[in-house]
Parts: C-alpha cells; sequence; structure tokens
C-alpha cells in the first residue's frame, strides 16, 4: 500500500490485488487488535481510493489471476505477497491434536473465530514478536498458563524488548536455553520434551544441545518460529521461483527484506517504486 500510495501521488494508475477480504496484510489478519488499531489502515485505503487506486479484494494472483497475464497488462508490478507459511519444528508430535502454528491461531483470534483457552497450560515455541502475540494472546483467551520456550538465551531473543517486557508484565513465563525434542501425547498433547542448549560463545551462533532433558506438561503447543514464502503467486505461470521472474517484477516487503518488520517492508516499497520509475 505504501508503493501505491508513492504511485498515486505521482499520477500513475495503480491496482492493488489482494487475495483477501480486506487489504492491510499482516497488520490487519495477524497482529493482535489490543495491541495494534486497525483504523490507521482504514485511513490509508480511503486515501488510496481517493487517489484513484483500484482495490482487487479477494483476487489471488495464481492459478486463476496468472502472474504472466499481469505483467503483461502493466508497466510495472511490485510484487509484495509477504511471506504467510509457518515454519516447521520437524520434530515427533508435530501433527497431534492441539499443536497449531501461529498463522492459524493469530487468524482466528483476529477475525473473531476466537475460542476458550480456559484451563488450559500453553507453550509457545519461538522468540519473536509472533510468539510474543501468541502467548498474550493465549492468556486473553483465559489459557490457565503461557510460556515461551526459545531455543536461546534472553538477550539473543529477536523480539521487541517492549513486546517482551509488555508479555512478561501480563503474566507470560520465559523459558530460555530450550529446544523442543518431541511433543508428547496419544491423540491430545500431554507435554513436550526439551532438551536444554549450551550457551555458546558466538551471538547467534549454531545451537549445542546440553543432553539435559525437561519435560513440561501441556494442552496446547503454538509453533512460532518463523515464517516462509508461500509460492502460490507463481501458479498458473511459467516462472519456477521468485529469484528469476522478468525485469518489470520488482520484490518488495517480507518477501525481499532479510529483516521482516514495518519499517523495513516501507522502505523496501520506497526502493521498489524508485526501481520501477526506471524502468
Ligand atoms: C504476529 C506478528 C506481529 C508482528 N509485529 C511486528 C511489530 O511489532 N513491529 C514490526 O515492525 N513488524 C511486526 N511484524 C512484521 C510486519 O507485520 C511485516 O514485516 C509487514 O507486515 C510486511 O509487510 P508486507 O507488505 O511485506 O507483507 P504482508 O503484510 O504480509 O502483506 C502481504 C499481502 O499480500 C497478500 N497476498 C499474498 N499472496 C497473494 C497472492 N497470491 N495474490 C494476492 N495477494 C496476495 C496477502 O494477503 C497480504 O495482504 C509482525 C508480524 C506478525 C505476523
Amino acid at each position: 500500500m505504501h508503493a501505491a500510495w508513492l504511485l498515486a501521488k505521482e499520477g500513475c494508475a495503480v491496482e492493488i490485488f489482494e487475495k483477501q477480504p480486506l487489504a492491510g496484510g499482516m497488520l490487519r489478519y495477524y497482529l493482535p487488535i489490543f495491541r495494534f488499531k486497525r483504523d490507521g489502515i482504514d485511513k490509508k485505503i480511503a486515501d488510496l481510493k481517493k487517489r484513484g487506486v483500484k482495490f482487487r479484494l479477494k483476487t489471488e494472483i495464481g492459478k486463476k489471476n496468472p502472474l504472466q497475464k499481469i505483467i503483461e497488462k502493466f508497466d510495472a508490478v511490485i510484487l509484495a505477497p509477504g511471506e504467510w507459511k509457518p515454519r516447521l519444528l520437524g520434530i515427533e508430535g508435530e501433527g497431534l491434536k492441539g499443536v497449531e502454528y501461529w498463522t492459524e491461531f493469530l487468524l482466528e483470534y483476529n477475525t473473531g473465530k476466537v475460542r476458550s483457552l480456559k484451563g488450559k497450560n500453553v507453550i509457545v515455541v519461538g522468540g519473536g514478536d509472533t510468539a510474543m502475540d501468541c502467548a498474550r494472546v493465549a492468556l486473553k483467551l483465559g489459557a490457565e498458563s503461557s510460556s515461551i520456550a526459545y531455543r536461546r538465551t534472553k538477550e539473543e531473543m529477536p523480539a521487541i524488548k517492549a513486546e517482551s517486557a509488555a508479555a512478561e508484565k501480563e503474566g507470560v513465563r520465559f523459558l530460555f536455553n530450550v529446544a523442543p525434542e518431541k511433543i508428547l501425547g496419544d491423540k491430545k498433547i500431554i507435554g513436550v520434551v526439551f532438551e536444554k542448549t549450551l550457551q555458546t560463545s558466538e551471538f547467534r551462533g549454531s545451537i549445542k544441545k546440553s543432553g539435559e532433558q525437561l519435560k513440561l506438561p501441556a494442552d496446547r503447543v503454538i509453533i512460532a518460529i518463523g515464517q516462509l514464502p508461500d509460492t502460490c503467486v507463481l501458479e498458473g505461470s511459467t516462472y519456477k521461483n521468485l529469484q528469476h521472474l522478468p525485469g518489470k517484477v520488482i520484490l518488495a516487503g517480507d518477501i525481499a527484506e532479510e529483516k521482516k518488520t514495518i519499517a523495513n517492508a516501507i522502505a523496501s516499497a520506497t526502493a521498489a517504486v524508485e526501481r520501477a520509475r526506471k524502468l
């Protein structure tokens, strides 16, 4: 939307293709409402519409609307589909009932499909802003306990300090230097086995396990260990990957940035518009 705004200000005809019913990306669908009000996004959309930007909502670029066709129609295409696929843990028990990923958990909460977690012990695996949000949401949904399990030290945790402090203040517990090894249960979860990790001298160096195990009871496990691009945007076209697209296509936002933050997405959109101007 920032790229669209910059281009529309210059008098370009801009169309936004958005697969969801509403525009706004992660800020609309994933950031918990108690932390981020949506009225700023709505104002931005109203301003864009006033400037003539067309919103094609519920329109997924992919099988039905191939990227190739869109490229033919426009002088430049800024591709910013974000990264909405969760990274998997790849451990035993990940398929058990009660294990879920940050994507479905936060989406359900933010779209009002709230489920009560009353009396449940929740473990969130991860250490970024997404993990903090999941742990805080679990408490708001009535969880008996909500614990963050992070495989490195507190100092190495990537979450914004103010967000981890807010989570702690609300009652989220933190376990550092623990790597999940196995989720226990039969049909339902009963707990998680962690292996303690050793502090490495190298900041964010490779993880070394100590051999010491720790077993914690849990009714729910939420996995929030990272995000991956969803390549459905390439379906229906001949392009094989996001790295080899025609010069008219400029990647922007999370998909193009190593640090996946709002500030970086905005800077990336500005750089993409610069490149589009030169086409
Ligand atoms: C829970 C959570 C908390 C966060 N907290 C913070 C924070 O506190 N501070 C911070 O700076 N950052 C935070 N972030 C990160 C921030 O939200 C992202 O970096 C930013 O939203 C990325 O913007 P984007 O435009 O690249 O992608 P997105 O916001 O993901 O938008 C991509 C859009 O493309 C659409 N799309 C995808 N595929 C298609 C397709 N094939 N066809 C049509 N449309 C498609 C999607 O529906 C979406 O609307 C957080 C992220 C999460 C998940």
